[in-house]
């Protein structure tokens, strides 16, 4: 496919182009230059009016809580989303595996209109729950990471005690991993030094929550003597999520150590957790990726999140975040965390993005087009979303 005369948004820095012709093929962007003659085999779409962005990475979801959105809404951090005592695995428990799916459905149809062409979720359930998104997703085009995990806690005792991860479990993470992409543990305050240790032997992605409320900062303290973040790490986790009351320490080790960070800024708010020090992170050289958390809490809308940080962080810190950089968390900083060939229009990379209508009410015109995309854009300036090279959604 040969699309011609489109603006586009090209390469790691998200460099606005005016107009250029770009060439697809399989399912990569092939060549990318002014005036690429076409093949007398190909199809020539000319795309002037239109703008191309790489796809949204959305780097954090638990989908599975689909069904329970808004519940519990004044409760507690733990009350509400606790993996074992919150309001989130009982209305799980209670809902049948059908119910579970069709909302997972919606969510993964609501998040390919809203030009997510890639998701991370942390799913809980053990090898069942995996199985049950995977199902879910049958018939719809987006791209997923599937994070795992064994239903495996540990109490404060055996963490003092550093009781070991159960051979009997072992065959189970094993399948497990086998029928997803790797780990999302749910924090170091619920494994002892030995079992994250076992995980971070584990083959694929290793994720893990980390630092999200000043409980669990406290708490790592308090029960280990030792920075929640210093425990995380003894995953070797190829990311954290939220790290919202981490130190400047604790940042810097996180950078050094990890690819980067997925910060979930609404869900932090949603649940009066403040937000992430994005300030911090930045000057502490890590490389931010974007989620947006729960769906029970928060809506899996990347403008949202996109349009929060950019006035949430102008409110705080009376100093704009460049919007290039929130637009490069929502995308090609996804894509490095992944350590995939996503998030970014440049030659040979995989074909995953939007096409947005330069002329949409909310945009026109676009003065800025990273600050128009930032806080303007939404679903409804979306005329077509790509993946691997396909249409998935609208039309061009
Ligand atoms: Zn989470």
């Amino acid at each position: 496919m040969l699309i011609k005369n489109i603006s586009i948004l090209s390469g790691h820095d998200l460099d606005f182009v005016p107009s250029t012709d770009i060439r697809i093929q399989g399912n990569k962007f092939k060549k990318i230059q002014p005036n690429i003659k076409q093949n007398t085999t190909e199809e020539s779409l000319d795309c002037q009016g239109l703008l191309m962005i790489p796809g949204l990475i959305n780097a954090h979801t638990h989908i599975g809580d689909s069904v329970g959105k808004d519940i519990s809404l004044n409760d507690t951090v733990d009350e509400k989303i606790h993996p074992v005592s919150g309001a989130k695995s009982k209305i799980l428990q209670n809902t049948s595996d059908d119910t579970i799916i069709d909302f997972m459905k919606s969510t993964c149809r609501s998040m390919v209109r809203k030009g997510i062409t890639t998701f991370v979720d942390f799913r809980e359930g053990g090898l069942d729950g995996v199985l049950l998104l995977k199902k879910a997703m049958s018939g719809i085009s987006l791209r997923s990471v599937i994070l795992g995990r064994t239903e495996f806690y540990q109490d404060t005792k055996a963490i003092r005690a550093n009781t070991s991860f159960p051979s009997t479990k072992s065959a189970e993470l094993l399948g497990l991993l086998q029928k997803c992409d790797g780990i999302g543990i749910s924090g170091a305050n619920e494994n002892s030094t030995s079992v994250l240790k076992y995980y971070s032997k584990t083959s694929k992605l290793r994720a893990i929550h980390c630092a999200e409320t000043k409980q669990s900062v406290a708490r790592s303290k308090k029960i280990t003597k030792i920075s929640e973040t210093a425990r995380a790490l003894i995953l070797k986790p190829d990311f954290l999520v939220h790290m919202t009351h981490a130190s400047e320490t604790d940042l810097r080790l996180a950078s050094r150590k990890t690819r980067g960070i997925v910060i979930c800024p609404r869900a932090n708010s949603a649940l009066a957790e403040g937000i992430p020090n994005i300030k911090l992170m930045l000057k502490s050289g890590c490389t931010l990726a974007l989620g947006t958390d729960n769906i029970m809490i928060n809506s899996p809308d990347m403008w949202r999140e996109m349009d929060f940080i950019w006035k949430a962080t102008m409110g705080t810190y009376k100093k704009r975040i460049d919007a290039k950089e929130i637009l490069k968390m929502a995308t090609v900083n996804g894509g490095k965390v992944l350590d995939k060939n996503i998030g970014t229009i440049a030659s040979g990379k995989i074909a995953d993005c939007i096409f947005l209508d330069k002329h949409a009410l909310d945009i026109e015109p676009m003065h800025n087009p990273h600050a128009s995309i930032v806080h303007r854009a939404s679903e409804s300036a979306i005329k077509a979303v790509m993946m691997g090279g396909d249409i998935v959604h609208g039309n061009i």
